[in-house]
């Protein structure tokens, strides 16, 4: 079946005004000649922080302390991270080089978080040496921190992360028994902080259950000596691409004629939910628990809330480009060839759909007739498809033309990216302001 029987409504994405502004504007032509044609990602930090200090103030007005921490595997540009190197805010590491990077790029240790399962020796040992709050996964960690520990002559601050109740078979965290044998015979040099979990789903509603829960675990751990003042969520703060009215539409018909060979994928991201960003840190804070709200809770124990964001950091932060190689028919639609990858799109990588429209930025300006395509990758592979989605463009893509998938920043650009057919991955141009340049590991000409 190669029909595409009907149109899907479109998906237009929400944006921030600077992806309007940029993309309208001379710059974006400008950045596509200087790095020579594409494709390329654009980030813009400014957004980054603006979402960062939502956090950050939705946790002050409730009157509780706390960090936000970068869960940095959603985006791997070095530009996020000077953004973190301000009060209330960290990193959570999850590697060695995640670690090296942050540290490079000013975070000191005590602002950077390492979690993971069974992370290696080396890992821990430069995460011990920097003081950094390493979440331990299980009892044989903790003996590794504990060893390391004793052999570097410090102490290692550490949370212990909790198997959540509501998912008994996650291979992440310390089940019930196990933990409670960590708190009573946690050894010497280890100081217990506290503990974490991190929980699949976008609901604030388990997120403020559990923490309520991991406060009477601190209280328990006090009881025994241990300094446990800090809870950690983990990350799984949502994020909406697309508009209520336009989601549910597009829901309600959902069918596999909107999609070239009938490839509906199976499950999408809930491409529009509610609360989001800083509204959900909110809604976790004044979730009730028996009565009373989880900041009341955390306040009344004095405990310190961590989060772990790593998607809803980088929220309309970014977008992704794609020069237009070639348009052909096929059936009822065209097939649009870009420079570039699927793997650009990491939603493409899991046999998903990164649904939000991509738009068409042309060099000859407005007019034409509107026209129906899906977009391909520029690899030999069948399956190398960015939209198999039928989407509606405003006039036919020429070769030169520039395809904008909005709102990539968070798991979508570089994530999976390979040099497949010894392509140069697509470089991150840095927008500050009109001034743009290429994302560097580390700040070394210019400090700001
Ligand atoms: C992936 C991950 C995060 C970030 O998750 P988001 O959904 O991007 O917010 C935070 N903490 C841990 C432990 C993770 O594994």
């Amino acid at each position: 079946m190669d029909l595409i029987d009907t149109l899907s409504p479109p998906l237009p994405a929400l944006e921030r005004a600077w992806a309007h502004r940029l993309r309208d504007s001379e710059i974006l032509w400008e950045i596509a000649r200087g790095i020579g044609g594409g494709p390329f990602h654009v980030v813009h930090p400014a957004s980054f922080a603006e979402n960062l200090d939502g956090m950050i103030a939705a946790l002050a007005a409730e009157r509780v302390s706390g960090t936000v921490y970068y869960g940095k595997k959603a985006n791997k540009a070095a530009a996020w991270l000077r953004e973190c190197a301000r009060p209330g805010a960290g990193v959570d590491v999850a590697s060695v080089p995640e670690l090296v990077h942050a540290l490079g790029n000013g975070l000191r240790g005590e602002a950077i978080g390492v979690t993971g399962a069974a992370k290696p020796d080396g890992l821990l040992w430069l995460a011990l040496r920097h003081g950094c709050l390493i979440a331990v996964d299980a009892a044989d960690e903790l003996e590794r921190v504990a060893r390391l520990a004793t052999e570097l002559g410090v102490t290692a601050e550490v949370l212990l992360r909790v198997r959540p109740p509501s998912a008994p078979h996650s291979r992440f965290g310390f089940a019930p028994d196990a933990l409670t044998v960590a708190v009573r015979e946690c050894p010497g040099p280890v100081v217990l902080r506290g503990f974490s979990f991190h929980l699949d789903g976008y609901d604030p509603v388990p997120r403020a259950e559990l923490a309520a829960f991991l406060i009477d675990l601190c209280r328990d751990a006090r009881a025994l000596g241990h300094p446990a003042s800090k809870i950690s969520v983990g990350g799984g703060i949502a994020v909406s691409y697309v508009d209520q009215g336009d989601w549910e539409r597009f829901e309600s018909g959902r069918n596999d004629g909107w999609f070239h060979s009938g490839r509906n994928p199976a499950k999408t991201y809930p491409y529009h939910q509610t609360p989001t960003g800083a509204a959900m840190v909110t809604a976790i804070l004044r979730h009730e628990i028996a009565g009373k709200p989880l900041a009341d809770r955390l306040r009344a124990a004095g405990i310190e809330l961590l989060l772990e964001p790593g998607r809803a950091l980088v929220d309309g932060a970014g977008f992704s480009v794609f020069p237009v190689l070639g348009c052909k028919p096929a059936e009822d639609h065209l097939i649009t060839t870009v420079a570039g990858l699927s793997m650009s799109l990491s939603e493409q990588w899991k046999g998903s759909e990164f649904l939000p429209d991509p738009v068409l930025v042309r060099q000859d300006g407005p007019g034409g007739t509107p026209v129906r395509t899906i977009v391909a990758g520029s690899s030999c592979m069948e399956y190398d498809v960015l939209t198999w989605r039928a989407v509606e463009l405003p006039a036919r893509p020429k070769t030169g033309d520039l395809l904008v998938y909005p709102n990539t920043a968070g798991y979508q650009m570089d994530k999976n990216e390979s040099g497949f057919h010894q392509l140069p991955l697509p470089p991150k141009v840095v927008l500050d302001g009109d001034h743009w340049h290429v994302d560097t590991d580390y700040p070394i000409q210019e400090i700001r």
